[in-house]
């Protein structure tokens, strides 16, 4: 028996093998869920179609969450070939390289723009898109501690992961009465191609590794398994909360 067995989870934001939705899309299916899976469009495709394959995906679609009508595209493909819809995990976030180091007083409206849309307004969309085929249901999105506190060069990345963090709250609110719950992971740092586009990463997977209670890095499997738990039956009874997957990072004062 699975944790998943039976269920039917869209997973936003795979890029390549080394992406934190791919990990929790693996650990889904071994779990026993149906897997759909949604990249940021068509040249993004030849990526992402192997790793369906691997996981006996389906449903593999393009989905440029800057974009209303693929959002509810994305949400019609999913009801047409499922009719519902159980977990939807969204693992996006986009920031212009040249708002990742520096000063963040810096960052223009431009880009502060972008960043706020790609990675937190998407939440809302896809939460608003795919209400009607969820519920009860599960929704998960992928934040960072530079959310609370001043990480050197993550600049208008932490406002938009504050930003995204209140909107679990606001999400999970509207959406509980429907029984969907609405969960975030803080991950600590793992290596991805996101994540190489702050300045200084591996600088700051050096000094986690180093302070951080458990003295190491998480992996992208570690924090696949914190998403199970969140999607899974086993969380039935949470919702509006941020787990920190972080090798204990979070607590520490400095
Ligand atoms: P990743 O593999 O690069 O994933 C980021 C994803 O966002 C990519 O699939 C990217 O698609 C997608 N994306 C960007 N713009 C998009 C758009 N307009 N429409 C649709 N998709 C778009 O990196 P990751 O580290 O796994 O990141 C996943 C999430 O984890 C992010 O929210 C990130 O902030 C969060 N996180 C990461 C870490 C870390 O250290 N890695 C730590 C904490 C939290 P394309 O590449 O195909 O454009």
């Amino acid at each position: 028996m699975g944790l998943l067995d039976g269920k039917r989870a869209a997973v936003f934001g795979v890029a390549n093998e080394h992406s934190l939705a791919w990990a929790i899309a693996r650990s889904f299916h071994e779990e026993g869920a149906r897997v759909a899976l949604s990249h940021a469009g068509t040249p993004f495709e030849k990526r992402v179609r192997p790793l369906a394959e691997r996981i006996g995906s389906e449903l593999v679609f393009p989905c440029d969450v800057r974009e209303d009508g693929a959002i509810v595209e994305a949400a019609n493909r999913v009801g047409e070939a499922w009719g519902r819809l159980d977990i939807l995990v969204h693992s996006i976030a986009f920031a212009e390289r040249s708002d990742l180091q520096g000063r963040f007083v810096d960052t223009g409206r431009e880009g502060f723009r972008t960043a706020l849309e790609v990675s937190v307004y998407s939440l809302v969309a896809l939460a608003r898109a795919f209400e009607g085929l969820m519920g009860p249901g599960a929704i998960l999105t992928l934040t960072y501690i530079g959310s609370r506190r001043v990480v050197p060069n993550y600049n208008v990345m932490g406002v938009a992961k504050a930003a995204l963090e209140a909107s679990v709250r606001y999400l999970a609110h509207d959406l509980g009465r429907s029984g969907i719950r609405v969960n975030a992971i803080s991950a600590g740092p793992v290596r991805t191609l996101s994540a190489a586009g702050v300045r200084g990463f591996r600088d700051m997977l050096r000094h986690h590794a180093e302070v951080a209670p458990l003295r190491r890095n998480v992996s992208a499997e570690e924090v696949a398994r914190g998403a199970l738990y969140l999607c899974s039956d086993l969380a039935s009874g949470v919702t509006g909360e941020v787990l920190y997957v972080d090798a204990g990072y979070h607590v520490l004062a400095r």
